[in-house]
C-alpha cells in the first residue's frame, strides 16, 4: 500500500541526562516521518501531563531510564497516520497514551492484565519517547480511545490519575457498595480520584491529608471524613477499614494498614522509591489482610472510567496550563509542590 512520506514539523522537550542542574532542552523540528512498524500509531499531541514520575525519571531512579529522550506519559491527542496492521485506531480519533504497551500475547494480558504485560518494552518517558512534543508515535496497545468532547488537559491526565484509581478500587481492591474506605494522600491526583470514584460506587470514604486547608475540598468531591495527621498517625478512632488505598508510602502504610478489618485490603500506588517499611507478618497472617501493588490501568478498565465520567463528570483537578516550551519550569513547579492539581503542558498554549 502506498503512503506518502509526511514531514513532521513541530517540536520537542529532550531530557538528556539524569538530575536538575541542566534544564531540559526545547527543540524546534522538521524531519521526515520514519516509515510507522506495522502497528504504530502517529499522534499530533494536544496535551501531556507532568506527573510526579516524570520527576522521579528525571532524577534517574530507575536504572533502566534512557537518554536522551523525550519525557511524559500522558498525553492526548488526534491521530494523524497509522501504520498497516493497525486495526483499533484511525486518523481523525482521539487518544491517549498508557503508561506503556502490551503484547497481547503473555499470561497477563491473556487475563486482560495488560497493564502487568510480562514482555512491555515501551514505557513511555524512561524506555520511549514520550508526550512532551508535538507528536507521538506509539503502538496501538499503548493508547486508549478518548471522547472529542473532553478537554485535551483532562484527556491526558485521566488514565494516570482516575484511572489509577480505578483499577486500585474496583479491579484489584474488589470495592463494593456500602463498604468503608480509607484513602491516604486523598489531595493528590490518584487520591482525589479515588474519593470521588469510591463515594460514586457507593462507599463510605474516609479521607487522610496532612493539612486542614483540604478537608472542604474532599467533602465536597464526596468523602465522608477527613482526617488531618501531619505526621502519619491516623489509625485511632478511624473505625475497621474495609478497603485502604495509600497512595503516599512508608509515611502513611504502617497506620493505613492497621486500619484495615480481618480480611480487609490494602492498595499500594504512587511513589516508586526506595522506600522501606517494617511489617509485622504475624499481624498480616492472623488478620489475613491483602496487600496488592497498583499501577496504571487497562484500555478496558479506561473504558468503563470514561463511561462513569460521561454519565456524571468528575472534577478533574487542573492546577494550570503551560505551553511546551516551558516544560523545563512545568517539572520545577511540579517539583516545588503545593499545586491543587495537576500541571499540563499544551500544545496550543499561548507562549
Ligand atoms: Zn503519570
Ligand atoms: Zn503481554
Amino acid at each position: 500500500m502506498h503512503r506518502p512520506r509526511m514531514t513532521v514539523t513541530g517540536a520537542r522537550v529532550r531530557l538528556t541526562e539524569a538530575g536538575w542542574d541542566t534544564d531540559l532542552a526545547y527543540e524546534v523540528i522538521a524531519e521526515p516521518l520514519r516509515p510507522l512498524e506495522d502497528h504504530e500509531v502517529l499522534v499530533r499531541v494536544e496535551a501531556c501531563g507532568v506527573c510526579h514520575r516524570d520527576l522521579i525519571d528525571r532524577a534517574g531512579r530507575f536504572p533502566f531510564q534512557t537518554y536522551p529522550i523525550t519525557p511524559g506519559h500522558e498525553a492526548a491527542g488526534v491521530v494523524v497516520a497509522v501504520g498497516a496492521a493497525v486495526r483499533a485506531f484511525a486518523p481523525g480519533d482521539r487518544v491517549a497514551t498508557m503508561h506503556r504497551d502490551s503484547c497481547g500475547e503473555c499470561a497477563s494480558c491473556l487475563a486482560g492484565e495488560t497493564s502487568l504485560c510480562e514482555r512491555s518494552a515501551w514505557v513511555f518517558g524512561i524506555l520511549a519517547d514520550g508526550g512532551y512534543a508535538t507528536h507521538v508515535i506509539a503502538p496501538e496497545r499503548a493508547l486508549f480511545a478518548v471522547p472529542r468532547a473532553l478537554p485535551a488537559a483532562e484527556a491526558a491526565v485521566l488514565h494516570c490519575t482516575f484511572g489509577t484509581a480505578y483499577r486500585d478500587l474496583v479491579t484489584l481492591g474488589g470495592l463494593r457498595a456500602g463498604e468503608r474506605v480509607l484513602v491516604t494522600g486523598a489531595n493528590g491526583g490518584v487520591g482525589s480520584a479515588a474519593v470521588q470514584i469510591a463515594a460514586r460506587l457507593g462507599a463510605e470514604v474516609v479521607a487522610v491529608v496532612r493539612a486542614e486547608s483540604h478537608a472542604a475540598a474532599l467533602r465536597a468531591l464526596g468523602a465522608s471524613a477527613v482526617i488531618v495527621a501531619a505526621d502519619g498517625r491516623f489509625s485511632e478512632g478511624v473505625g475497621k477499614i474495609d478497603l485502604a488505598l495509600d497512595t503516599v508510602g512508608a509515611a502513611t502504610f504502617p497506620a493505613a494498614l492497621r486500619t484495615l478489618r480481618v480480611g480487609g485490603r490494602i492498595v499500594v500506588v504512587g511513589n516508586i522509591l526506595a522506600e522501606r517499611v517494617a511489617l509485622n507478618l504475624g499481624y498480616i497472617i492472623t488478620l489475613g489482610l491483602r496487600i496488592i501493588g497498583g499501577s496504571g490501568a487497562t484500555a478496558a478498565e479506561m473504558e468503563r472510567l470514561l463511561a462513569m465520567h460521561r454519565e456524571a463528570p468528575f472534577a478533574v483537578q487542573i492546577d494550570r496550563v503551560l505551553p511546551l516550551s516551558r516544560a523545563d519550569a512545568a517539572q520545577r513547579l511540579v517539583r516545588a509542590g503545593g499545586l491543587r492539581g495537576r500541571v499540563v503542558l499544551s500544545c496550543s498554549a499561548e507562549e
